[in-house]
């Protein structure tokens, strides 16, 4: 089947993106959100990095219109009833995409695609739930979406294999690459790097090293382009723990046990970039180590 247009649901931040390169990439997109502020801020945030990839002369101003002009929004989930593929973005809460599914499933075509965003939760289980789990699988694209090259592509056991290579086919389409991983907790790029980062916090927790050492010595000594610590700040550090804690519980397995450093930033709100404080403090004019 010809995949020629694609419904998101949830335009945050990652609905956004993935609303972005497919319409960039000549698709027809409806962008569906419960939130109509969530919609106008979407299509604010799509504008402004098209106009930046523009500046870059990465794309022409005729590409970036003509993108624009694909997309459509809507806050009724009906309207993506005529849709080739959908794809669930939204709150990463396992009730909000089921009732998602249980209202998107009876407007699809049978031969619809349906694939979810999730950084977490089981598609075989999601899948198990709808109408079609053959036609099913997670697609997850990394974040910022127009810019990160990846999208990990996650079959649950019901997959079929049509449906495996169509997305294969579309993710290339969006000149991105797939990387292929099984249903298990976190598929491949989180169940790697999010360890890694607990690790560099148990490094600070212990006094190995202070925030600036250890991001420097990752920096430096590995040539990763970002510290731990910094990464973990932009990442948002519920979001790391979260993964943690699905690593933890998914695999019983004490190696991911959280760092209660860790724990304790979030507890006292202390979430990273998002909210102005984390392992550096973003409220004045140069990041400062908290530690
Ligand atoms: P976000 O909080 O920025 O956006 C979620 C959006 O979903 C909001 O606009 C909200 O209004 C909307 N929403 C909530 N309930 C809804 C409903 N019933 N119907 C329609 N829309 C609804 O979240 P995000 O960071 O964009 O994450 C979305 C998904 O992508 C999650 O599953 C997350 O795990 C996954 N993901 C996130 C990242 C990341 O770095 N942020 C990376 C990869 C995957």
């Amino acid at each position: 089947m010809t995949i020629e247009t694609v419904g998101v649901v949830g335009a945050g931040q990652m609905g956004n993106g993935i609303a972005h390169v497919f319409a960039l990439s000549g698709y027809g997109v409806t962008l569906m959100d419960v939130a109509p502020e969530s919609l106008e801020r979407a299509m604010a945030t799509i504008t402004k990095n098209l106009d930046r990839q523009v500046s870059r002369e990465k794309i022409s101003a005729e590409a970036k219109d003509a993108a624009l002009a694909r997309i459509g929004t809507t806050l009724d989930i009906a309207q993506l009833g005529q849709c080739d593929l959908v794809i669930e973005a939204a709150t990463e809460r396992e009730s909000v995409k089921q009732s998602i599914f249980d209202s998107l499933l009876p407007h699809l075509k049978p031969e619809t695609i349906l694939a979810t965003n999730t950084s977490s939760i089981s598609i075989t289980r999601l899948a198990s739930r709808t109408d079609r789990p053959e036609k099913f699988l997670g697609v997850h694209f990394m974040n910022p979406v127009p810019v990160m090259q990846l999208v990990e592509l996650i079959r649950g056991i019901a997959t079929d294999e049509a449906t495996y290579k169509a997305l294969l086919a579309v993710i290339e389409t969006l000149g991105k690459t797939a990387a292929s991983a099984e249903d298990f907790p976190a598929f491949i790029v989180n169940r790697v790097l999010v360890p890694m980062i607990n690790e560099a916090v148990y490094t600070l927790y212990e006094g190995v090293g202070n925030v600036k050492s250890i991001d420097m010595a990752l920096k430096l000594g590995a040539n990763h382009p970002m510290g731990p610590l910094e990464l973990a700040d932009f990442i948002g550090l519920d979001t790391c723990l979260a993964i943690m804690n699905v690593l933890h519980d998914g695999l019983a397995d004490t190696k991911y046990r959280p760092c209660p450093l860790l724990t304790k930033y979030v507890e006292a709100g202390w979430l990273g970039r998002k909210t102005g404080r984390g392992f550096y403090d973003y409220r004045g004019e140069t990041p400062v180590p908290t530690r």
